[in-house]
């Protein structure tokens, strides 16, 4: 599968189909993966950010959110087959969802965007089994929030906290676990909800 690199970071040159594919395919061998959708923000930010750095390399994907990134990948000469928006992602990642009927986790937001977001998924997702959910205005250090969505065992979990706060979370349960596919969503909930 081939790479990227943009300032250091290595993004999977697919295209929004392949990583779809890519992802069912993880899902189905039960591969715990770790999908970072980043942003030219993103990218600047672990310019100076080592630690962050450091997270992102522990990505089992790379996605390039955002045209900014296509620009750079063109004008580096290695070119990056399109854009493939995060949010997009999560669309596809809960149509799979709803196909395999899988358990799903939704973590962050504000209280109300949240409660928004799940009577969206409900109507338009039915078969989804949502394990469980959550807003995202907690101590994001506090270990009994991993303890809790552990339990409900979820085969994919959207974190909405912004970056880099999500990333990091990310990073702690999955180390955790041994199954399931974790992906940073952003501002996701709220254009879902809206
Ligand atoms: N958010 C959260 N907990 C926090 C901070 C932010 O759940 O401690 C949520 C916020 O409500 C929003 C999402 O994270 O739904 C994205 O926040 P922001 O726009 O700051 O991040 P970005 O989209 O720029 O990564």
């Amino acid at each position: 599968q081939s790479k990227v690199t943009i300032l250091g970071i290595p993004f999977d040159n697919m295209t929004r189909k392949d990583f779809l594919k890519e992802l069912y395919i993880r899902l189905n061998h039960d591969q715990k993966t770790f999908l970072v959708t980043a942003n030219p923000e993103i990218v600047m930010y672990a310019q100076d950010n080592q630690d962050y750095y450091e997270l992102l390399m522990q990505a089992d994907f790379i996605a390039p959110d955002g045209i900014g990134i296509v620009k750079a990948s063109h004008a580096l000469g290695t070119p990056i087959k399109e854009r493939v928006p995060g949010f997009e992602l999560m669309l596809g990642l809960l149509e799979i969802a709803d196909l395999e009927k899988k358990n799903v986790y939704f973590i962050g937001a504000e209280e109300d965007i949240i409660e928004r977001t799940i009577a969206k998924v409900k109507e338009k997702w039915p078969h989804i089994n949502i394990v469980g959910y959550h807003h995202g205005y907690f101590n994001h250090a506090d270990p009994e929030m991993i303890e809790k969505v552990k339990l409900t065992d979820p085969d994919m979990i959207f974190v909405a906290f912004g970056f880099p706060r999500q990333e990091k979370w990310i990073s702690n349960y999955l180390s955790q676990v041994t199954h399931g596919i974790a992906v940073g969503v952003g501002g996701s909930f709220d254009v879902l909800s809206g």
